[in-house]
Parts: structure tokens; sequence; C-alpha cells
């Protein structure tokens, strides 16, 4: 499934992923003027800038600089229901996933201490692993 004429593989790249997370925190109330017939709307930005959003295009920097769906697409395409699926925790794998995490640390540790990676990084990757 995917919306506009992307193809929809683009959508599981991890920037990609990070956009769509960003959209789900642009609120219902920030979409104006949403024309479902015509896919667009205009969406407002963070400090009341208005962007001009359709499926396959928007006015704010993020798609001029990458000209690939930005948030205000992604948000455009979820308030049309046309934003494919995306995956939900499962508590089974959740704990499979968790009991993994001290190999998982441990593998980094040994990047680190052959050198394939600083220090920086081997702690923020066992702080991100970590993490809830
Ligand atoms: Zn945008």
């Amino acid at each position: 499934m995917t919306f506009g004429n992307w193809d929809a593989s683009i959508h599981s790249k991890t920037d990609q992923i990070k956009r769509i997370n960003t959209s789900k925190q642009i609120k219902s109330k920030n979409v104006v003027d949403l024309d479902a017939q015509c896919q667009t709307a205009r969406i407002s930005g963070s400090s009341g800038e208005l962007y001009e959003v359709t499926l396959d295009h928007c006015t704010c920097f993020d798609f001029d600089a990458k000209r690939g769906p930005c948030k205000h697409i992604y948000k455009l395409a979820d308030e049309m229901g046309l934003l494919p699926p995306q995956p939900t925790l499962n508590a089974e794998k959740a704990e499979t996933f968790k009991q993994s995490i001290p190999a998982e640390i441990e593998r980094f540790k040994q990047e680190y201490l052959a050198g394939a990676i600083s220090a920086d990084k081997f702690i923020k990757i066992a702080n991100a692993l970590n993490s809830k």
C-alpha cells in the first residue's frame, strides 16, 4: 500500500520511519483546509508557518532539501486513511528482544574494544538498547 507517486519501499527507510513517527505528533487541529477530493491540505508548523501539502509535494524545508515524503505528507496521508499500517509492539517479541539485549551490548562492546566504533557511539547504542 502506498500513496501519491511514492514507491512503497521508501516508507521503510530509517529516515522515513523517523518522519512517520514525527508526523504522529502533529495535532489534527493543525491540519487546516483538508480537501479530500484534491488530496491537499495546509498544515501549520511549530512556529505558525503554513505549509501547502499534497501527497507528492510539500512547501516545507525538509521536502525541499530531501525531495521525499516529509512529516506533513505523512500526516496528510494519515488523515486520509492512506498511511500504510505501522507495526505495533508485540509483547512476546518484545520479551525475546529484551532477553537478547545483554548479548547485543556485548557485541557492540567488542566492536568498541576492537576500535571499530568510538566510546561515544558504544555508549549511545548501549543506552538506546537499555531504554524503554
Ligand atoms: Zn513538509
